[in-house]
C-alpha cells in the first residue's frame, strides 16, 4: 500500500473511527506499546523522519504526542494513587478514633501506626507527583537541548 493510499484510509479512519474493520492492524508494524486513551495495541508507521502510531479503535499519535500522553498517564496514575492513600488515611484514622473512644487502645494503636506509615508513603508520592514528574515531549526535550 503506497503512502497516499494509506493516508486516504487514515483520513477515513479518523472521520469514522473504524480502524479495526478497515484493517489498520495489518497496515503498519505492530508495536509493543499501548494506546494511552483506550489501552489498545498500537501500530507503528514510519514515514521518513516521522514516526506515527495508531490503535485499532482509531486514536492516532505522533511519537512526540505519544511520549507526552504516556507521561501524562503516569502523572494521572500518581494522582489516583495519592487519592487512594489519603482515603486509606481517613479510614484508618476513623477506626483509630472508634477504638480509642471505646477504650481499646491496643487496637487503636495499630490503626494509628498504619495511619502514620500511610501518611509517610502519601508524602513521598505527593513529592514525586509535584516535583519529579514532567510531561515529556520531543519538542520540549529539543528546546532543553538548545538552551543547554
Ligand atoms: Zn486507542
Amino acid at each position: 500500500m503506497d503512502e497516499l493510499d494509506r493516508l486516504k484510509l487514515e483520513v477515513s479512519i479518523a472521520a469514522q473511527g473504524d480502524g479495526f474493520n478497515m484493517g489498520i492492524l495489518q497496515m503498519g508494524q505492530l508495536s509493543p506499546l499501548t494506546c494511552p486513551e483506550c489501552n489498545g495495541v498500537l501500530v507503528r508507521f514510519d514515514e521518513g523522519r516521522i514516526i506515527r502510531y495508531r490503535c485499532h479503535t482509531g486514536h492516532a499519535f505522533t511519537a512526540s504526542a505519544l511520549l507526552s500522553e504516556v507521561t501524562k498517564s503516569v502523572e494521572d496514575s500518581l494522582w489516583k494513587t495519592l487519592r487512594g492513600l489519603e482515603e486509606t488515611i481517613m479510614l484508618l484514622e476513623q477506626s483509630n478514633k472508634y477504638f480509642t473512644d471505646t477504650g481499646n487502645t491496643a487496637v487503636a494503636d495499630q490503626f494509628s501506626k498504619k495511619s502514620k506509615e500511610t501518611r509517610e508513603l502519601a508524602q513521598s508520592i505527593r513529592e514525586l507527583t509535584f516535583f519529579k514528574q514532567e510531561q515529556l515531549s520531543e519538542e520540549g526535550l529539543v528546546e532543553k537541548a538548545v538552551e543547554e
